[in-house]
């Protein structure tokens, strides 16, 4: 079998794994990144947060990514009945960038691994990762190319960032069960037809379900008249519906009334999509010579669009922590890597757990919310939830306390 060599093997050409590549060459690391699929190929996770951006920049990327026309962001708006209340990410409590875009991931991600390209990685499509071995002094993967050859490359160090495919939780049993219930979601893109000036396209739009405080819609415009839609609830109540997927999506929007008025004048010109079961967890995020980055370790909940976000920041801790490892230092992968990252994502599960038990919502709602308040609000649901200085970051339960305070 054919046998190469590299210093750092990436799995996925995701998000995460662009991001660690464009980080990596920066170093002048030598970075093989090896996916799966195609480009450009569909992807879930079209809202970013402006915190994003940081990254995107540090990667290298920023431009590419300012020139493909994707649709400018600059907050969220939530409906819930008749109240309406929107966050403008500009004016929030953490320093940094207060815009972004909604993009489809199709091209997105196609951007950035091209960015990653050209910064010198050697990023090969239809190049799938079949079997990992970490437990010798470096470790190694086989992989299958287009033409049914297997290869091995030899690394000396291994970043999973294979998104929903876990390579490596599944093949080194390091999966553990998320503490959410089984959600799911049906989602398509549909020629919106909203009339000009009646909707802020610069805004995600996540709708409340008027009877079940834990169902919620996306709208995503993006910025060729089109708007990806979406709806996430429990799997035991999308199983009621029947139909194809799009009929069910169909009939659960018919349930909201501003959603469904807003959509009324939509061609749902493509068929939807199901993912269920998305929420999990592993037991380790790094051993030796390896790190899980973005979804290939925890992934969360869609509620807050966090998902990119959290694979970037993953990316650029363990891309800051390989530097001083390949430097000679010693790096201790829990306190420089996961617990880091840890932190961020707890302040996101402190707020998806009270968006669903309803509380984050009369939060939001409240028509005289302090104006401080809502900056640090504003700051976490723009992806600044690794600012220590915000109390709701630095002490997730005073989300507690201000619910008792807000509570309908
Ligand atoms: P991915 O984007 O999944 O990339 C992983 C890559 O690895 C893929 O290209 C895959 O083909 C490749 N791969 C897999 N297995 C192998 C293998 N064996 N060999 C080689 N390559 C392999 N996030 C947001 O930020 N905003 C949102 O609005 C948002 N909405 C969401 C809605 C839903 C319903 C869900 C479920 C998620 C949403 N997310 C959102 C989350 C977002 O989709 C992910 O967090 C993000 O894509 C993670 O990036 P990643 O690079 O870790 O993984």
């Amino acid at each position: 079998m054919r046998v190469e060599q590299t210093e750092i093997l990436i799995i996925g050409a995701g998000p995460a794994g662009a991001v660690a590549a464009g980080l990596l060459r920066k170093q002048g690391r030598q970075v093989l990144v090896l996916e799966k699929e195609q480009f450009p190929r569909f992807s879930i996770g079209e809202s970013l947060l402006p915190q994003s951006m940081a990254y995107i920049e540090a990667a290298g990327y920023l431009q590419d990514v300012v020139e493909a026309g994707f649709q400018y962001k600059n907050g969220a708006a939530f409906q819930r009945g008749d109240k309406y209340t929107a966050f403008d990410f500009r004016e929030k409590f953490s320093s940094g960038w207060g815009t972004t875009y909604q993009v489809q991931r199709a091209h997105f991600d196609q951007v950035l691994a091209n960015g990653a390209a050209k910064a010198g990685a050697d990023v090969r499509y239809q190049h799938q990762v079949v079997a990992v071995d970490v437990a010798g002094e470096t470790p190694f993967v086989s992989v299958v190319a287009p033409d049914g050859e297997t290869y091995r490359v030899n690394a000396r160090f291994l970043l999973d960032a294979s998104g929903f495919g876990r390579i490596l939780p599944r093949l080194l049993d390091l999966e553990t069960p998320s503490a959410f219930p089984v959600r799911g979601a049906y989602f398509t893109h549909v020629e919106d037809n909203i009339p000009p000036g009646t909707f802020d396209r610069s805004k995600i739009l996540v709708s409340v379900h008027p009877l079940h405080v834990d169902v919620w819609f996306w709208t995503i415009p993006f910025s060729n008249g089109r708007c990806s839609q979406g709806v996430v609830a429990r799997t035991d109540f999308l199983d009621k519906y029947s139909g194809s997927e799009l009929e069910r999506l169909r009939a659960i929007i018919a349930e909201v009334p501003t959603l469904s008025g807003l959509l009324k004048g939509a061609n749902w010109d493509t068929p939807a999509r199901k993912l269920t079961g998305y929420a999990a967890n592993v037991k380790s995020l790094a051993g030796r010579n390896f790190a899980l980055l973005g979804n290939a370790g925890e992934f969360l909940d869609p509620v807050f669009s966090s998902g990119v976000t959290i694979a970037f920041k993953s990316a650029s801790l363990a891309a800051a922590a390989i530097d001083r490892e390949f430097q000679g230092e010693t790096v201790d992968w829990q306190a420089d890597y996961a617990v880091p990252l840890k932190q961020g994502v707890d302040a996101f599960r402190a707020f998806v757990e009270s968006w669903y038990a309803g509380g984050f919502q009369d939060v939001i709602f409240k028509p005289d919310q302090s104006v401080e308040v809502r900056k640090m609000i504003s700051a976490i649901l723009a992806g600044y939830a690794w600012d220590r200085r915000n109390p709701y970051v630095a002490e997730p339960w005073r989300l507690k306390t201000l619910e008792q305070l807000c509570a309908v």
